[in-house]
């Protein structure tokens, strides 16, 4: 099986940077292609029990792909959720752009 925290750190670095970088107003294709791959999740993460739990997060919480603000949010929640079940400290959601697109204030 695979090293499920290396594979986490690497899975939310590319999901948070991915989500980052996505449009404000994104085409129809880009909108349908970002929820496949957040669907795909479930289906193909290689943490069996990690895919699980997220499957149900994310059927009781839909994907909002509307734009980069609102699909940061909405990433950024799932993942304090994972935080939250691992005993992790919740992350400050007004702090994604800081965290995964701008960089630290000067
Ligand atoms: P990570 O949680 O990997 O976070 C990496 C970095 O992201 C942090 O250093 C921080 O800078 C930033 N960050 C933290 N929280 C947020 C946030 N809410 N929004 C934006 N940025 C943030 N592990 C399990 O043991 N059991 C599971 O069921 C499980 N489910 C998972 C489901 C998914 C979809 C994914 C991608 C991972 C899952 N993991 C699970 C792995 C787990 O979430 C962590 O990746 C792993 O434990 C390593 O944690 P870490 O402390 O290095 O930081």
């Amino acid at each position: 099986p695979p090293d499920v925290e290396q594979l986490g750190r690497a899975t939310w670095t590319f999901l948070h940077a991915t989500a980052a970088y996505y449009p404000e107003k994104p085409t129809p294709t880009q909108r349908a292609n970002m929820l496949m791959l957040l669907k795909s999740l479930p289906v193909l993460y290689p943490c069996t029990w990690c895919a699980q739990d997220f499957g149900e997060s994310i059927e009781e919480n839909k994907p909002d792909v509307s734009g980069r603000v609102a699909l940061s949010r909405w990433l950024c929640e799932r993942h304090n959720e994972v935080n939250e079940k691992l005993g992790k400290e919740r992350f400050d959601c007004a702090k994604v752009d800081e965290r995964w697109k701008d960089g630290p204030p000067d």
